[in-house]
């Protein structure tokens, strides 16, 4: 079975991309398996060294969204690309807007060894 350790670099690690085109949400969110049984609405990809994502578990602990205190905010600014369903998609066809940014990003960690289980925010 797949840990969620492993679910989130499926969803979110893509450390050598992104490739510069408008297509890369529609071809990343179904090559990652998001658009089975319905197109997850909002998924964000992190095109940055997994070493350094997982650092960010080592950052201190702030409030994540849903009240748990497990997660961290990564103390610089990281390449990642927004991937956002368009008012017209309709699945099974998921349509999503491809926006590239730099952000600090916000991740829950999880279990031993401490790594990143969720994202939770780019800010
Ligand atoms: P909206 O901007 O539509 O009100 O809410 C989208 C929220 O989802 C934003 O706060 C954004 O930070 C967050 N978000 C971005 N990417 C992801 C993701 O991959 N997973 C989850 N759970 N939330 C995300």
């Amino acid at each position: 079975k797949e840990s969620r350790a492993m679910k989130f670099q499926r969803q979110h690690m893509d450390p050598d991309g992104p490739s510069n085109n408008s297509n890369y949400c529609n071809q990343m969110m179904r090559r990652r398996n998001m658009t089975e049984g319905r197109c997850k609405p909002v998924n964000t990809f992190v095109h940055e060294p997994l070493v350094d994502v997982q650092a960010i578990c080592l950052q201190g602990n702030i409030t994540c969204k849903n009240g748990q205190p497990n997660c961290h905010k990564s103390s610089s600014s990281m390449k990642i690309t927004d991937c956002r369903v368009t008012s017209g998609s309709k699945y099974p066809n998921c349509d999503y807007r491809t926006s590239q940014k730099k952000r600090h990003i916000i991740v829950a960690c999880e279990g031993n060894p401490y790594v990143p289980v969720h994202f939770d925010a780019s800010v």
